[in-house]
């Protein structure tokens, strides 16, 4: 693992919380971007070498939308930034930590991830992110 890439944060109302936290960084977002695959749309904010990404559903089956039924608006996932995803896909599950997904997917933001299951990780869900080459 490189860095925290991002902190994920589960929002009822993306437009609102860009809003939000626009105030609170004192900038806008660099971009939105909507994956249909999970239904949400997203915006991303530059925080140093981090990011801010805010998740807001578009369907009710998606994961936020369950998110935030069960427990309300709040932080998400940690996304950890990796360089090989498989090999760290493959040492975890060594590790015992549980894969959502056996292989990576193509998430926002132009990246390869991945997901482990909260209850292998403190209650955390836990993404990894490797950078798609260009
Ligand atoms: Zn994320």
């Amino acid at each position: 693992m490189n860095k925290i890439e991002h902190l994920g944060i589960a929002v009822k109302n993306l437009e609102a919380a860009n809003e939000i936290y626009t105030k609170l960084l004192g900038y806008q977002p660099y971009k939105t971007e909507g994956v249909a695959s999970e239904g949400v749309n997203t915006s991303f904010f530059t925080c140093g070498e981090s990011k801010i990404e805010l998740l807001e559903a578009t369907t009710k089956e998606s994961p936020i939308a369950k998110f935030i039924e069960k427990r309300g608006e709040g932080i998400h996932h940690i996304a950890f930034s990796v360089v090989d995803i498989k090999a760290e896909m493959c040492r975890l599950e060594k590790e015992g930590f549980v894969l959502l997904n056996q292989e990576p997917k193509k998430g926002a933001d132009n990246k390869l991830v991945a997901f482990l299951h909260p209850k292998s990780s403190n209650g955390v869900l836990v993404e990894l992110c490797q950078d798609i080459a260009e």
